[in-house]
């Protein structure tokens, strides 16, 4: 049987989102699923990723793993990719993903799809669509002189629904001895989001009719009312008001929620590849030319000083807040 190998990624020791998507579209395709864990806590995932249709998990539960490296990174999944040869690699389209996997593919001279926002297998045969020129048309791609197919999906393309869980069986491997050319001596982590951008369900974004980093406020405002994370434009980040973390489109974080609110953001074609994949997108903009009603499924057109407030007013009274 072809088996379909999940690299899993963990926030708080719980499944990101994107790799139970993963897990449980590699299970509803009848493949043997596993998944491939990282880092001193992996072994404690094992039981979620059982719930989610992986019949084993495979971990390096080394503690050098801890912190996003690519050489041992690398050298970690190639350990995994050469003991269990599966016919499909999936992992999330994730700024690790992206990182690591392509080195990945090189090493083992495998055919790579990014970026994928559907994934199908005809036996053992995967396709992946994907979106070309911000999303103004699809690829769909298939695999060819090669042994193993990696697809990196975005997050959020794959609804969740539930599968045949069992108990996973756990196997440990070992990093291979390696002389690293880098260490990674301290990761510093984002204070802004809530959840990360590409992983969030509600993203309230907003651009530079903000006029003043302290105004970002009554988006923060509105996001904890919903549950939302906080995105940005370029032109607010280049600004110096909020990180890079936090900033949406083609140089920034690509993000496909169920609600995406841009609020005083024109719209700029390069700010549109990183959220046209958003199921419902709502425009708030003074200007009622501006490029963002076009992709916008519900438009308000006023000064978001004004219709801000009183949005997250409504929302309070109505989700008793
Ligand atoms: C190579 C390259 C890569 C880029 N990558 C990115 C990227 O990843 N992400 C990104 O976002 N941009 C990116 N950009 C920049 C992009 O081209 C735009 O400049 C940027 O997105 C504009 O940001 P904005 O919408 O916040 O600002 P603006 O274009 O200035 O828009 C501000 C909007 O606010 C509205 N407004 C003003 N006052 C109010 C008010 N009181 N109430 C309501 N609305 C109001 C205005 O009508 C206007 O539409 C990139 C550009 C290049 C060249």
């Amino acid at each position: 049987m072809s088996l379909v190998a999940v690299f899993v990624e963990s926030q708080n020791g719980k499944l990101k989102r994107s790799s139970i998507e993963l897990l449980q579209a590699a299970a509803r395709s009848g493949q043997k699923t596993v998944a491939v864990a990282l880092g001193s806590e992996s072994a404690q995932l094992a039981a979620e990723c059982g719930q989610n249709g992986a019949q084993e998990v495979h971990v390096f539960k080394d503690a050098k793993l801890d912190n996003y490296n690519s050489e041992l990174y690398v050298a970690a999944l190639e350990v995994a990719a050469t003991a269990l040869k599966p016919t499909t690699i999936l992992a999330s389209a994730s700024s690790l993903g992206k990182d690591a996997f392509p080195r990945l593919a090189a090493r083992m001279q495998a055919g790579l799809v990014s970026d994928a926002t559907e994934i199908s297998w005809t036996g053992s045969q995967a396709k992946a669509k994907k979106p070309l020129y911000a999303g103004k048309c699809f690829a769909e791609a298939t695999f060819q002189n090669t042994s193993t197919q990696i697809i990196l999906m975005r997050a959020n393309q794959i609804p969740l629904s539930s599968v045949t869980a069992g108990a996973a069986s756990v196997t440990e491997h070992q990093l291979p001895a390696m002389d690293l050319k880098t260490l990674v001596q301290e990761v510093v982590r984002g204070t802004g989001a809530k959840l990360d951008l590409t992983e969030a369900n509600i993203i309230i974004s907003g651009g530079r009719g903000l006029k003043e980093a302290g105004n970002f406020k009554l988006l923060h405002d509105l996001a904890d009312v919903l549950g939302a994370t906080v995105g940005a434009s370029r032109a607010v980040v280049d600004s110096g008001w909020v990180g890079h973390d936090m900033q949406v489109g083609q140089t920034g974080k690509t993000v496909a929620p169920t609600l995406y609110i841009a609020v005083g953001l024109s719209g700029a074609i390069q700010h549109l590849a990183g959220m046209s994949g958003s199921k419902v997108i709502v425009a708030i903009n003074n200007d009622a030319n501006a490029p963002i009603f076009q992709k916008a499924t519900y438009g308000i057109v006023g000064d978001l000083f004004e219709v801000l407030p009183k949005l997250t007013e409504e929302f309070r009274k109505v989700l008793g807040k």
